[in-house]
């Protein structure tokens, strides 16, 4: 039988949010013990670890019991109140609510918020361009717009008119993501895909080089945006690249929409009014749900509008209704210092760094995330990432620019601030941070092997790491995560004690 109500005496001292979660705990438990102590041990988990994962934030209490309700169960194909389901009048406020408010939040003027992911949204965004740009003649051609009156060889013959499109994307050996043509992807399969990189001598976009690459490529697609580049990007700049070469500007701006939304990356460094299509993630600095979006201009938005069926099923209304509630948080002024403090707070952590001796790729950051060069302690990033999530720190290896090491064992670290910032810390936190990732990772040093040295294998002094952890559990003790969250009676909720 599952609890409906909440009856505990300290009920009232708790926030809303903290009560729905307990509540929620312990509906799951009636159910799945498993599944509820697995939540509780995840909070507990994430309260000893400092996360410093680029692509992670904690969202609001708000935006989870958005997410975790009875909308899960509705389908609402199409788009709102035009719907292939009957029933549909509270997704359609929900969705339409989502749009307009992200449409307001960033300038545009279509927005389509049913991807349940970045790459989704990826797909749907280079589907709507191939189709408003390319798939439109060879419908006309065939003398009809409706699929349905499309025989085997009409198709065959779409399938060509659209073959060999090409996209230019940022490589992800350079810090690009793999929706953008990595070869395993299926984004390189879809199209005839080139990549950019950055300068050998700054590890910066060149403008001039890219120009170039562009000029030999004519992409129909210049796709901008990341996942391991710390410096801000020209969208002026790249509009301009890509109407000299008659190519439709999309940028992801998955890592960095938070602080768009908060007006920290505006005039030329904003994309929003550059590009022609927009996509992004909702969870990392935006700091909502799991899901993803596009924004466009009205050119593309009839097609972006037929994500379902281009590419999806049906949309997840629960999560829209979670987007709709990040959104309105993200239109906050709050929302504004919070974007800054992340910038300000990844700048810190880098200058930090520099002066404890580690090598900073570009030699700081204008975002949310900062590369770190562990080559210099004769260590993998491999290495790294394990020594340090050892001693209570989360984060992710990557490679860096011309990495010797390849995209598995790699030679950097992938700092982001958007979690820590969420926390409340500031300037003196990052030193303290940098002062830990420096101490760890000046003694780590890799084991041998028979035939030489170990990417994988490490060994960190147990002195060192005791010293380390000391201070990352000090920190976490005083930016608890998730401080409203009552772990005891959560802890007791799940059957935990
Ligand atoms: N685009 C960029 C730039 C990303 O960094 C990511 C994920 O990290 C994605 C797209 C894909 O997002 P998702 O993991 O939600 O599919």
């Amino acid at each position: 039988m599952l609890q409906t109500t909440f009856e505990s005496p300290a009920a009232e001292a708790l926030s809303a949010g903290a009560q729905a979660f307990l509540a929620n705990i312990r509906a799951v438990a009636a159910v799945s013990p498993e599944v509820a102590r697995a939540i509780v041990q995840e909070l507990i988990d994430q309260r000893t670890n400092l996360k410093l994962i680029a692509s992670e934030n904690y969202c609001s209490l708000a935006v989870q019991s958005a997410m975790g309700n009875l909308l899960t169960d509705k389908y609402a194909e199409g788009v709102p109140f035009k719907r292939f389901y009957a029933g549909c009048d509270n997704v359609d406020r929900i969705e339409e609510l989502a749009r307009q408010t992200a449409c307001k939040l960033f300038d545009k003027a279509h927005a389509y918020v049913q991807p349940h992911s970045g790459a989704d949204a990826n797909l749907v965004a280079f589907w709507a361009i191939l189709s408003t740009k390319i798939e439109a003649p060879a419908f006309k051609e065939l003398n009809t717009t409706d699929p349905n009156q499309l025989s085997r060889p009409d198709w065959e013959k779409i399938r060509q008119s659209l073959g060999n499109q090409r996209l230019l994307g940022m490589d992800l050996s350079a810090g690009g993501h793999l929706t953008h043509g990595y070869r395993r992807n299926v984004s390189s399969r879809m199209f005839d895909a080139y990549g950019y990189g950055v300068s050998p001598s700054t590890n910066l976009i060149d403008y001039d080089e890219l120009q170039r690459i562009a000029n030999d490529v004519r992409p129909l697609i210049l796709l901008a945006g990341y996942s391991a580049y710390p410096r801000k990007i020209n969208f002026a700049r790249m509009r301009e690249i890509a109407d000299s070469v008659g190519a439709v500007l999309m940028v992801d701006m998955a890592h960095f929409a938070g602080l768009v939304a908060g007006k920290v990356f505006t005039g030329e460094f904003n994309p929003v009014p550059y590009a022609q299509v927009v996509t992004t993630t909702t969870h990392k600095t935006l700091r909502g749900p799991r899901g993803g979006m596009v924004l466009c201009d009205e050119e593309f938005a009839e097609q972006v509008d037929k994500g379902c069926p281009l590419v999806l099923g049906g949309p997840l209304p629960h999560v829209m209704a979670a987007k709709a509630v990040a959104f309105l948080e993200a239109s906050r002024p709050e929302f504004s210092d919070y974007a800054h403090a992340i910038v300000k707070n990844s700048q810190s952590l880098s200058s930090a760094l520099v002066a404890n001796g580690c090598k900073v790729v570009t030699g700081g950051t204008d975002n949310h995330l900062v590369l770190v060069d562990v080559t210099p302690y004769g260590i993998t990033g491999r290495q790294a990432e394990s020594a340090v999530r050892e001693c209570g720190i989360t984060l992710n290896r990557n490679t860096i620019p011309f990495d010797a090491n390849g995209p598995w064992y790699t030679s950097g670290l992938r700092l982001g601030t958007a979690a820590t910032t969420t926390l409340g810390m500031r300037e003196a936190e990052m030193k303290e941070i940098a002062s830990i990732l420096a101490l760890v990772l000046s003694n780590t040093t890799p084991d041998k092997t028979d035939s030489g040295t170990s990417k994988a294998k490490y060994h960190v002094s147990p002195d060192a790491a005791g010293r380390a952890r000391a201070k990352a559990q000090a920190l976490l003790s005083d930016y608890p995560v998730y401080a409203e969250l009552p772990l005891d009676a959560l802890r007791k909720s799940a059957g935990m004690d």
